[in-house]
């Protein structure tokens, strides 16, 4: 598939999930000239592979669509996290409820680490499409690959546009689990001795024996 049609699917899956509707979110590639990012403001149903925006990481584009009103934030992150090769943008409705309140994710559960630490940030306030907001994504990202954006929803990045889609699902799942468990009282929190437990053996976790590396 060209980095196109894998926008184009990746947008079709975004919806198909929940994780967006109607024209939020956006998605980007990295590619050898800079990225490739999702149009700004065209609703998943008429969005089309040739719709896709290349831009530079100098922040010019050369598509015939705008690009994302986002895009720089997808190319901070580019410039920022050198692992990031796919960035995720979404509005799911847990984790932007939980936005809405200025909160993060604790480690009320043990694949919270699946974002890379011991809890999920979530980023300062700023407005959609602003230096200010990647700015304060960036900050909240640092050993992370997914954070909450405050009253806006998530960002997530991975090594493809796959994990980076998987990652944002699994954030709003947590979200879900956060917002269900606190509804009976406060959730115990694990405590940072287990949380650096998880991340030590998610390092192997989901390799298969012809995926080892040998010594
Ligand atoms: P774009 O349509 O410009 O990508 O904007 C959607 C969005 O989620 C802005 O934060
Ligand atoms: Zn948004």
């Amino acid at each position: 598939m060209t980095p196109a049609a894998q926008l184009l699917a990746g947008m079709q899956r975004m919806a198909h999930t929940g994780l967006n509707q109607g024209t939020s979110g956006n998605l980007s590639v990295r590619t050898p000239e800079g990225f490739l990012v999702t149009p700004s403001g065209v609703p998943v149903e008429r969005l089309r592979a040739e719709d896709m925006v290349p831009m530079r990481l100098d922040g010019t584009a050369h598509g015939h669509t705008r690009p994302s009103s986002e895009w720089r934030m997808h190319r901070d992150l580019y410039a920022a996290f050198p692992a990031a090769q796919a960035v995720a943008h979404a509005h799911p409705p847990h984790a932007t409820a939980l936005a809405c309140r200025r909160e993060g994710i604790p480690a009320f559960h043990y694949m919270v680490a699946v974002a890379g630490g011991h809890d999920i940030r979530c980023a300062d306030y700023a407005t959609f499409g602003t230096a200010a907001l990647s700015t304060n994504a960036i900050a909240a990202l640092r050993g992370r690959t997914a954070c909450l954006l405050a009253n806006h929803g998530i960002l997530a990045y991975g090594a493809d546009l796959e994990r980076a889609i998987a990652l944002a699902l699994e954030v709003e799942a947590l979200a879900r689990q956060y917002l269900l468990a606190r509804q009976q009282g406060e959730p115990v929190l694990l405590d940072a001795a287990e949380m650096d437990n998880i991340l030590v053996r998610f390092k192997s976790y989901g390799v298969q024996p012809d995926q080892e590396e040998t010594p």
